[in-house]
């Protein structure tokens, strides 16, 4: 067990307090903070600090630094086990985020493993770079996400009944998008999405710019009567100013608009398209990059592969239930990785005095939130991980407790989803 230490990302969109308070550093931040990456990722490894003795506070031992990219290349054997290095090539299936947005994220989707795959190996045998900005897979894995909210956490994730929507395009009353409305509404279902979506995405620029603001005058005068569907106007209109002239702003009518309240995981699929809005939030995926963006960005979007990976069916998003009683809940939605909420209230009488066994092994990192908690090892190995601190857990560790260190605290626990 070491202390690790994350890199924080500092995309536009980020925000400028929340990661900058989490890691007692100045708020607010000189730039935007978006994401603190706690993991073994090729652009960003973590860094693992030694000089810290079991027992003191992590961050203040010594400034001697590992690479945990490096950790796992010279010791896979201890840091994923021997029954995981197989099953993950020598690599840390995962890789965990704290997520603060400001500002809406591009509307994207991820393919599923077979897509990953074959997508990989053609732009390989193609030989696009792959750093360019027309590649769409450079990985050969799927990208499932889970966020799971710190704060109110806003999103756009799935397609929306269909019914629905022809409810809100009839209530924002746009003339010029009538025929699509009853296009919808005479074919409600995954097949008039898929229709509806193409052909929003696939307009010439011109109709594009003609649509958009037509729609954002109808968003501004549903908005100005606090019609029905108010929220999502404003979301509308939100993602009309920052992308004028973007058709991620029409193809946005189509998802299902939402927030998540602290606690609450959502679960992202293969294939469905989402953009998170803003708030906080613990992010855990699958380690790649291998992301299709459908709009809501200057990025290079890749229409037909998009129209391949997109899952048109309708429903409304994936909100994990967790599991586990008590101050620990588990989300397991994938074999990549499962993550573990601990919610301690500090004052659970029934709680052992060598904490709740954390019950997951191989390899796990822990990143506490809010208070302090103490992780004690099988072999005897103890020390405390403060708010804005993380740790790294190999398999050699073995099973690990956690629990509460003088009064409440909120610690997130990843590990892969393959259990004991
Ligand atoms: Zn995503």
């Amino acid at each position: 067990m070491e202390v690790l230490r994350g890199s924080v990302r500092t995309y536009a969109w980020g925000s400028r307090t929340h990661l900058a308070e989490l890691l007692g550093e100045e708020v607010p931040s000189p730039h935007p903070q978006a994401e603190l990456w706690l993991g073994a990722h090729r652009d960003e490894p973590s860094q693992l600090l030694a000089g810290d003795t079991p027992g003191d506070a992590p961050g203040n031992g010594g400034d001697a630094t590992r690479s945990l990219a490096d950790v796992l290349r010279d010791d896979p054997q201890g840091a994923l086990g021997p029954s995981r290095r197989q099953r993950w090539s020598d690599r840390l299936p995962y890789l965990l985020k704290v997520l603060a947005a400001e500002e809406p994220l591009s509307l994207q989707a991820h393919p599923s493993a077979e897509q990953a795959a074959a997508g990989y190996a053609r732009e390989e045998a193609a030989g696009v770079p792959r750093t360019a900005a027309e590649r769409n897979y450079p990985d050969p894995l799927p990208k499932p996400e889970l966020l799971c909210a710190l704060t109110e956490f806003h999103a756009l994730a799935g397609f929306r009944d269909p019914a629905e929507t022809v409810a809100l395009l009839r209530a924002l009353d746009v003339r010029a998008l009538d025929h699509h409305t009853e296009l919808l509404a005479a074919q409600p279902d995954a097949d008039g999405l898929r229709a509806l979506f193409t052909t929003w995405i696939t307009l010439p620029q011109r109709a594009v710019d003609d649509l958009v603001p037509a729609l954002l005058d109808g968003c501004v005068a549903h908005a100005r009567e606090h019609g029905p569907f108010t929220t999502e106007a404003r979301t509308l209109l939100d993602l009309g100013e920052r992308y004028p002239g973007d058709a991620g702003v029409l193809a946005a009518l189509l998802l299902n608009r939402f927030v998540l309240a602290p606690g609450q995981c959502l679960y992202q699929p293969a294939g469905s398209p989402h953009a998170y809005l803003a708030g906080a939030g613990v992010e855990l995926m699958a380690n790649s990059d291998n992301v299709l963006r459908c709009g809501l960005t200057p990025k290079h979007v890749d229409v037909p592969e998009l129209l391949r990976v997109l899952d048109f069916a309708p429903g409304p998003p994936t909100l994990l239930p967790g599991e586990g009683r008590g101050p620990v809940t588990r989300f397991t939605p994938s074999e990549y990785f499962s993550l573990a909420r601990c919610a301690f209230a500090g004052e659970e009488a029934d709680l052992p005095d060598d904490g709740v066994d954390l019950g997951v092994e191989g390899p796990r990192i822990v990143v506490t939130v809010e208070g302090s908690v103490r992780l004690r090892t099988s072999r005897g190995q103890c020390r405390e991980v403060p708010r804005g601190t993380a740790a790294w857990l190999p398999a050699c560790d073995g099973p690990v407790t956690v629990a509460p260190v003088d009064g409440p605290a909120l610690a997130f626990v990843a590990a892969d989803g393959l259990g004991v």
